[in-house]
């Protein structure tokens, strides 16, 4: 099987079968983002423990195959991390997608199935879009001192 098949399967495993959706009721950050080219939304609802580790992280949304693909990805490859891990995960997943950095499998996990995606440059926000959020999100955390927060974003 060719690369670009496999990668191609676990897309739409993700988009068919996506992992960690639902909202989480006791989750203490919530933020949505919006990719107003594509019409894509997420939202997301991260739980991060008092000792920052993210233990739980949901979605729900809608929108293309590539946005809600990486969403579900991106839940699975951060639940149980601490926050600065999870922020070396999203700068890794930028620079793959945005500087064309070579995909590190051991931080992205199935998120490196969405190199591909940097050949078809006007999908990219659809891939970035939850992974912008999501940094929002944390950031956003860190400043409040861990208080419960929502917020939106918008891609521009
Ligand atoms: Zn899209």
């Amino acid at each position: 099987m060719a690369l670009d098949d496999l990668y191609r399967d676990v897309i739409m495993d993700h988009y068919k079968r996506p992992r960690n959706q639902g909202a989480a009721s006791d989750a203490n950050i919530v933020v949505e983002g919006v990719n107003p080219l594509c019409g894509d939304e997420v939202k997301l609802w991260l739980t991060v423990s008092s000792d920052n580790i993210v233990t739980a992280a949901n979605f729900e949304g809608h929108g293309c195959s590539i946005s809600q693909a990486s969403v579900s990805i991106m839940t699975e490859a951060i639940t149980g991390k601490p926050v600065a891990e999870v922020g070396r995960i999203i700068s890794e997943f930028r620079a793959m997608m945005l500087d064309g950095a070579d995909a590190n499998e051991t931080l992205l996990g199935d998120g490196i199935a969405l190199e591909g995606v940097r050949d078809f440059p006007v999908r990219i926000k659809c891939a970035v879009l939850s992974w912008n959020t999501l940094k929002l999100g944390l950031d956003e955390h860190q400043e409040s001192s861990g208080g419960h927060i929502e917020l939106s974003h918008t891609e521009s």
